[in-house]
């Protein structure tokens, strides 16, 4: 058996009821887990500290002195045992056990010189510390240095396994005789990047020598997780590039020209332009194409993904799209059906509430051909659906597909199709580089021209009254206003008594008739919503009053104010998604966040960012540090989770890096199948091994 797999009972102090307590409480089975669990912090044990220097009680410190008291209070489980540790100067702190008292009081003495390390707190102008790491002064002079900090459970500490026992572990797993690590990085990684050994930087982690040791085993760690990650999505795109021969598009044909010359709205952005010449490029290669195309809401992403499908069809492929909403879908059709209406096309509109006769002669058309076009949700595309010639699939605000997930879609098709995932909310740089690590991205990171900002307000919810006159205002001059309520999950039992009180609020204000308000909400049937939706669009309703069913996509340029009530209970980048909503046309818009007088500290800086910027990036990159990546959308299943001391938001650079090299690994070996690649490809494989394993038991 390797060193690394063998099990933790076999290492000195541990045996089998802690090696039961450590599998079921740290998931540390053998050497090698041990070996992974990485300390979160370090402090530095040549320092001692007086009782009158602890200043923030939630840093580690270690303190030397000797025990003048020993005292042993209440019962059962209120039963506790407290010494009273005196320093140098003279000053006191309590120390506190509530578990292992019977042992500490045979070990314990009044006089004995100690030192006693963890985190102090404070209770009524008396320094105490529960369940210090303990040590004779005279033991303790050995331990010097920096000394790794582990996560622990209470679990644990209450059976006597804590910082100190696993720093012993490690001593003993860092000095065993047969202590091997094998590298896994190649060798041409770890001389460009400047890299440690991965044997030294495990010692250095565990042990560090000094803090210049400890900075670059914590560099190596990183860049190692960041590293192999990159390299595993890439190497689905090397894969794919290699295996998967992809339609070519050659032409451009009548479609594009006459839609382009005769019948575009408007003249493209630049940045529309250049995006729709890397789409262009990307589907004459004979590769398959898989491409992000990212713009903030209202950059005009609809009229790239329909040029794209144009050259699809002029090719003779037919196109899906699909939207996460039938709303959405509708909304596509409705649009895309008007722009190409004098072209000879047929579109096909697919959703949950199309009737069995329909969707029949639907299935027909696609079998047949005489269908070019589908645009429904995907949910149905995805598993019903077979059409004649697939060339293009494109999914719009579409942030809920992993890696995997996207993989899965080629897999499956016959003809593997272009794919084009369009996506409304900015992803920070490196949050896309690993969720959608294995896609080429394209930015449109212009507005149409003639859009002025919009204004975003902050205010108290008891201001009220004067937002209504901004409404009243902005209707007189023919807008029209949005008023949102947070309901986060629609689909839930939940409380809509905010959304119908406000609602009510509203229609005694702006009476009928003069004033036309509607409500709009994910419970009602999709055929009232469409209604709504419709009336709405065409300039009928004054006032919508809704959840943020509205937050996808939603296009009406005549609206022009957009209020946000409980606004502190959004997320940032739904708050991003719903000013979207306004500034469409060419009018001032504005969008107005009301929220309760207290706000904690988080809130209040989301609603600053949001008055601040209307910078989609700035706003995702400043959502990803207040928030923290894994809550972020998309991020499941995308190898997030394989980074125990990496951090995407903090550690920028060293992805960067990390990426550049596993992208020259793979140019020059895209199979990975050089001998000196061998470690790495055996550390994947266990890796998946691994994986499968633990999902079966
Ligand atoms: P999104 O990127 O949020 O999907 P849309 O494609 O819905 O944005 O476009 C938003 C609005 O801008 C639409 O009304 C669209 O017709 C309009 N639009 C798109 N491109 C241009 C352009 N180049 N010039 C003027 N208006 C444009
Ligand atoms: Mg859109």
């Amino acid at each position: 058996m390797s060193f690394l797999k063998t099990p933790i009972e076999y290492l000195k102090g541990v045996g089998t009821q802690r090696a039961e307590l450590l599998g079921k409480e740290l998931q540390i089975f053998t050497f090698g887990d041990l070996l992974m669990h990485l300390p979160f912090r370090y402090v530095d044990r040549s320092k001692f500290y007086l009782v009158s220097e602890i200043q923030d009680t939630q840093v580690y410190v270690q303190i030397r002195g000797k025990i003048i008291k020993i005292d042993e209070a209440g019962v059962g489980k209120a039963k506790r045992l407290t010494a009273i540790l005196r320093d140098q100067k003279g000053s006191d702190i309590e120390l506190v056990w509530f578990q292992g008292i019977k042992w500490m009081k045979e070990w314990l003495k009044p006089g004995l010189d100690c030192v006693a390390f963890g985190k102090p707190g404070k209770f009524r102008e008396t320094y105490n510390m529960v369940h210090p790491d303990l040590e004779t002064a005279e033991k303790s002079m050995h331990s010097g240095g920096l000394q790794a900090v582990y996560p622990l459970t209470e679990k644990l500490k209450n059976r006597k396994i804590e910082n100190r026992t696993l720093n012993q572990w490690m001593q003993h797993l860092l000095d065993h005789p047969s202590f091997h690590i094998p590298e896994i990085l190649p060798e041409r990684v770890i001389a460009e990047n400047e890299l440690i050994g991965r044997k030294e930087m495990f010692q250095q982690l565990h042990r560090p020598k000094d803090n210049v040791s400890c900075d670059k085993a914590v560099f190596r760690m990183k860049f190692e997780e960041f590293f192999l990650l990159q390299t595993r999505i890439l190497s689905i795109k090397a894969r794919r590039n290699q295996k998967l021969k992809g339609l070519v598009f050659g032409k451009v044909g009548p479609l594009f020209h006459e839609f382009y010359e005769k019948h575009l709205p408007f003249a493209l952005t630049e940045a529309q332009k250049r995006v729709l010449r890397e789409i262009r490029a990307d589907m004459a290669t004979g590769r398959q194409m898989n491409r992000l195309l990212q713009g903030d809401v209202g950059s005009g992403k609809t009229i790239v993904a329909l040029l794209t499908a144009l050259l699809a069809m002029d090719n003779g492929y037919q196109v899906s799209l699909m939207a996460p909403t039938e709303i959405l879908a509708f909304q596509h059709y409705e649009g895309i059906s008007a722009l190409i209406r004098e072209l000879p096309l047929e579109v096909a509109l697919l959703t949950g509430s199309t009737s069995a006769g329909e969707r029949k002669r639907i299935a027909a058309g696609l079998t047949d051909g005489s269908i070019s076009m589908l645009i429904g949700t995907h949910a149905l595309i995805e598993d019903a659906v077979q059409l004649k010639n697939q060339g293009l699939v494109i999914i719009d605000e579409q942030h809920r597909f992993g890696v995997q997930q996207r993989a899965r879609l080629w897999q499956k098709s016959e003809i593997i199709p272009h794919v084009l995932v369009m996506t409304a909310t900015p992803i920070p740089r490196t949050l896309a580089m690993t969720v959608y690590g294995d896609l080429d991205v394209s930015i449109i990171d212009e507005l149409p021209g003639g859009r002025k900002p919009i204004k975003t307000i902050h205010r108290d919810a008891s201001h009220r009254e004067k937002v209504f006159d901004l409404m009243r205002k902005e209707i007189t001059k023919g807008r029209q206003v949005y008023v949102v309520y947070p309901l986060i999950e629609e689909s839930e039992t939940l409380d809509y008594q905010d959304l119908s009180n406000g609602f009510d609020r509203i229609v005694e204000v702006f009476l009928r008739p003069h004033y036309q308000v509607d409500m709009l909400h994910g419970r009602m049937k999709p055929n009232e919503k469409d209604a709504v939706m419709e009336r709405f669009k065409t300039g009928i309703t004054n006032i919508l009053v809704s959840t943020t069913v509205i937050e996808v996509g939603v296009n009406v340029p005549n609206a022009t104010v957009m209020v946000i009530e409980s606004a502190e209970k959004f997320g940032l980048a739904q708050l991003h998604q719903l000013r979207g909503r306004v500034g469409r046309g060419g009018e001032q818009s504005y969008c107005i966040l009301l929220s309760s007088h207290k706000l904690s500290k988080q809130a209040r800086q989301r609603l600053g960012a949001m008055v601040d910027t209307t910078n989609g990036f700035l706003i995702a990159e400043m959502d990803m540090k207040l928030r923290g990546p894994g809550d972020l959308e998309g991020t499941r299943q995308s190898g997030l989770e394989d980074l125990k001391m990496a951090s995407i938001v903090l550690d920028g650079e060293i992805l960067e890096r990390a990426r550049k090299a596993a992208q020259k690994l793979l140019d020059m070996d895209p199979g990975l199948q050089l001998p000196e690649h061998a470690a790495l490809v055996q550390y994947f494989r266990e890796k998946r091994q691994h994986k499968d394993w633990s999902r079966v038991s």
